[in-house]
């Protein structure tokens, strides 16, 4: 009887079993931590970190990696490193974490919010147009779920008027706008590693560039501003610790390796759900663009129509999907509604993807099998049917 029900009033979950967990390592993790822990290097002068920035910077088609302590600390040490002085302003999606703005804000940096695209939900070139000012300084794209921003218009804004581009590709690891992986197709790239991210060592962040002298700037700022070579107490700049250990860069090159088949995984994971998707009206599966030649997959954003849904608000919906055991979330609220970061009148894309329309799937639901994915339909399916049931 109360099968039928959805999960939130009292019925029964369409899916019991969790999916994938996250995050994985196997035997290759173990071993080359325990290297490191051996190597009684656990900080610097290892071997690992080095290896990693090699390895990750041509992953990402960019000349230099360089660690650091997190995501959040990678974009602060990269503003710096581009010379941004206090007063500049960046322009920023709205529609984004938090760390783009609070690191720029650290650096006394003004921010100015862009609207995004309705489609990709990444910064809307039009919108960065109407912002322009004498004081603008540098655009911050943000790669949202993986999707790359559109990196052509950009970058005839930016030449256009001089601004320097910092990529936020936390969310983008082997990403790619029409064949060039994102991070050094702006004048740098940020990236994390935090436990969610699709390659992840717990904590940690990198800065990708093709620029040889933000490189040494950004090695300098993390290493209390050392220079490259000289003695231990030589200190060329005003710069902080923002190093990591050899343990994390150890998991990171285990992470690496297993990156290229994971991404295939999520790839017709995301294909799958597509399809999935299609078949049910008032759900709406991601456009895609053709010059988006490779999707990270760090998440899974599909559009939710309330209206096909007796009008059941986002949030609803969303806690009625997790009833069902379908990881999602609402995702971001717009930057400007924290009221300790700088007001904005309301951009009416990055309002409607908050508040009525995009829904979150997180990319280990993507590692799931075929037969698996297809629980999603149901959910939504059973949630849509008795939609009129649930409470407001
Ligand atoms: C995760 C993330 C960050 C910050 O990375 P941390 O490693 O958590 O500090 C910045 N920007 C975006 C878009 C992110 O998703």
């Amino acid at each position: 009887m109360n099968e039928d029900l959805p999960a939130i009033i009292g019925g029964e979950p369409v899916r019991k079993n969790p999916y994938p967990k996250w995050p994985i390592y196997d035997r290759r993790e173990e071993e080359l931590l325990l290297e490191a822990l051996k190597s009684g290097r656990w900080s610097v002068g290892g071997r690992f970190q080095e290896e990693f920035e090699r390895r990750f910077a041509e992953f990402q088609d960019a000349k230099h990696a360089l660690l650091c302590a997190s995501g959040t600390v990678a974009l602060k040490i990269a503003l710096k490193a581009m010379g941004l002085k206090p007063g500049d302003r960046v322009i920023i999606p709205a529609y984004t974490f938090i760390a783009t703005a609070t690191s720029a804000i650290d650096l006394g940096l003004e921010i100015a919010y862009a609207d995004i695209d309705p489609n990709s939900y990444t910064i809307d070139p039009e919108s960065v147009r109407e912002l322009l000012d004498e004081k603008t300084k540098a655009l911050i794209p943000v790669h949202v779920a993986g999707r790359p921003a559109d990196m052509d218009a950009l970058r005839e804004i930016a030449e256009e008027r001089g601004l320097m581009i910092l990529e936020d590709a936390a969310q983008a690891h082997g990403a790619e706008w029409r064949g060039r992986r994102v991070g050094a197709i702006g004048d740098a790239g940020i990236f994390s590693f935090y436990q969610s991210k699709n390659i992840t060592c717990g904590e940690g962040g990198a800065v990708t560039t093709d620029s040889d002298e933000l490189a040494d700037v950004i090695w300098s700022l993390r290493n209390v501003g050392r220079p490259r070579t000289g003695p231990w107490y030589e200190h060329r700049i005003y710069g902080w610790n923002y190093r990591i250990t050899e343990f994390q860069a150890a998991v990171l090159i285990a992470q690496l390796e297993k990156a290229p088949k994971l991404m295939e995984i999520r790839d017709r994971g995301a294909e799958k759900l597509d399809k999935l998707l299609d078949e049910i009206e008032g759900v709406e599966p991601p456009k895609k663009d053709k010059r988006v030649t490779r999707h990270a997959h760090h998440l899974y954003i599909f559009k939710y129509d309330p209206t096909a849904f007796s009008n059941l608000p986002k949030s609803k919906f969303v806690e009625a999907l997790k009833a069902e055991g379908i990881p999602c979330s609402a995702g971001y609220r717009p930057l400007y509604s924290y009221p300790f970061l700088p007001p904005s009148k309301p951009l009416p894309n990055t309002e409607k993807a908050s508040k009525t329309e995009a829904v979150w799937i997180p990319q280990n639901v993507l590692l799931a099998g075929e037969k698996d994915l297809e629980d999603v339909q149901k959910a939504i399916e059973k949630i849509k049917k008795h939609s009129h049931k649930i409470p407001r």
